[in-house]
């Protein structure tokens, strides 16, 4: 009863599960799925995240398996070059910036909750339906799946919801929000086992979502025979959806038109795409910013609180910042209620912006530009098309918004 419960083992609840007891606030997580398996392709951290998941230790085991970024690189959709700049450490941060697999990044939170906090803290086969609270506690109810059959219930001191953006108890506290909302791009994802480009770390964004955007960051290693596991992520604009499943297989055929003619000295995407180990399918979604996440005893972390496009690379990012300012705001304040208020009053503004930001000038926000400038027709210079001031502009901003400006992280 003095436990804090964590529903949801996803990078959140991991994280804040990691955070809670190296701060020595005893807690245990309840996930949904019967067996935690590494699914997902390719994820993003930035310094920000790094910095947090450094304080936590766990910065050796991330370089293990994760790509060192070292720039961002833009080109439009006949290949020209339009801005490049350092990323992470090679930026001059303290802290570097990942490119992993999520499996991966699971994975090594997953092992690490287990060696420090116990195997026994973290139960599976655990799907939240539904929590209720009283002035002394709160009662969560869970079933073995989300068809809710055999149903327990888990009293706790306090409740926190990282159950991703389907998040049951979100739901619970706004019945009418609805569906995600669809931003109008439907995104192919894949991983590829490809020869190194470009600096082997770099991070690219190429073309533009009208005709075709492509994203393609490293994510592993190279293996023995030199290649390394590439991530990409084709963004398209397209009036209808499927409802998002991490899960649903993609078709080929739906998308590589796009990219039929993208032939360029560093890659050939549509062999690449062809040569992809498998296709995923997802509509980008997010959801309108929420008022409020706490309820006296429950308050609501990462993707459950604030889904967001994944445009700026900040969604796992974010649901480590909450993680380490719900942390330290249960540190600071005996009553639950009150460190839900605090961490509320510090995040919810925050992510908001980011939120808002990334379905308008995220950092793609270079290529629109140069899109919109050049009529989508090849450039002389770039130089003639937009200065490096504006699109250095564009980029750090972005930074400040998301909180991973040089100067925030030297100071916070
Ligand atoms: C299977 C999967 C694959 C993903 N793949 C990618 C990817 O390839 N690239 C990318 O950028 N992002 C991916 N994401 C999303 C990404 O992990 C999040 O956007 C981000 O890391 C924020 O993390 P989160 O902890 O808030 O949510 P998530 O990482 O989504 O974790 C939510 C967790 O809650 C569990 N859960 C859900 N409902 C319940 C319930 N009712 N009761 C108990 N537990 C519940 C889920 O099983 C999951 O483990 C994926 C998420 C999932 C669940």
């Amino acid at each position: 009863m003095d436990d804090i419960i964590i529903v949801g083992a996803g990078i959140g609840g991991l994280t804040l599960g990691l955070a809670l007891h190296q701060a020595g606030i005893p807690c245990r997580i309840l996930e949904s799925v019967p067996e935690i398996k590494p699914i997902g392709v390719g994820i993003n951290l930035l310094p920000h995240a790094t910095k947090e998941l450094a304080a936590l230790g766990l910065e050796d085991q991330l370089a293990r398996v994760a790509i060192e970024t070292k720039d961002a690189t833009f080109f439009n959709r006949f290949g020209q070059l339009i801005y490049q700049e350092p990323l992470g450490r090679a930026a001059g941060y303290d802290h570097p910036q990942f490119s992993i697999h999520r499996g991966d990044l699971q994975m090594v939170l997953l092992d690490a909750f287990r060696a420090r906090v116990g195997a026994d803290r973290l139960m599976t086969g655990c799907h939240c339906i539904g929590v209720e609270q009283d002035d002394a506690g709160v009662t969560a109810t869970f079933a073995d799946g989300p068809s809710g059959t055999n149903c327990f219930a888990i009293r706790a001191r306090a409740a926190i919801a990282c159950d991703g953006i389907n998040s049951a108890i979100r739901k619970q506290f706004f019945p009418d929000e609805g569906e995600p909302r669809y931003s109008g791009i439907n995104m192919w994802r894949g991983v590829t086992r490809w020869k190194p480009m470009l600096s082997g770390a770099s991070m690219v964004r190429a073309g533009w979502l009208s005709h075709g955007k492509m994203v393609i960051y490293p994510i592993r290693a190279a293996d023995s025979d030199g290649l390394q596991l590439i991530n990409w992520v084709a963004e398209i604009e397209t009036p209808t959806y499927r409802k998002r499943d991490w899960n649903r297989a993609g078709s080929l055929g739906d998308f590589i038109d796009a990219f039929a003619d993208w032939h360029f000295d560093w890659l050939d995407v549509p062999a690449f795409i062809r040569a992809a180990d498998s296709v995923l399918e997802f509509p980008m979604v997010d959801q309108d910013p929420l008022p409020r996440w706490s309820f006296g005893r429950v308050t609501l972390l990462g993707d459950a609180a604030h889904p967001m496009v994944p445009r700026g690379s900040n969604g796992a990012g974010q649901a480590i910042l909450d993680a380490r300012t719900l942390t330290a705001a249960l540190l600071a304040h005996d009553d639950p209620t009150a460190a839900f208020a605090s961490y509320e009053n510090q995040r919810l503004e925050a992510t908001t912006r980011i939120v808002l930001t990334n379905r308008s000038n995220p950092p793609d926000a270079i290529l629109r530009e140069v899109f919109q400038r050049t009529n989508d027709r090849p450039f002389a210079a770039i130089d003639d098309v937009i200065s490096r001031e504006e699109l250095v502009a564009l980029s750090d901003g972005y930074k400040r918004i998301a909180g991973y400006s040089k100067e925030a992280l030297r100071v916070s």
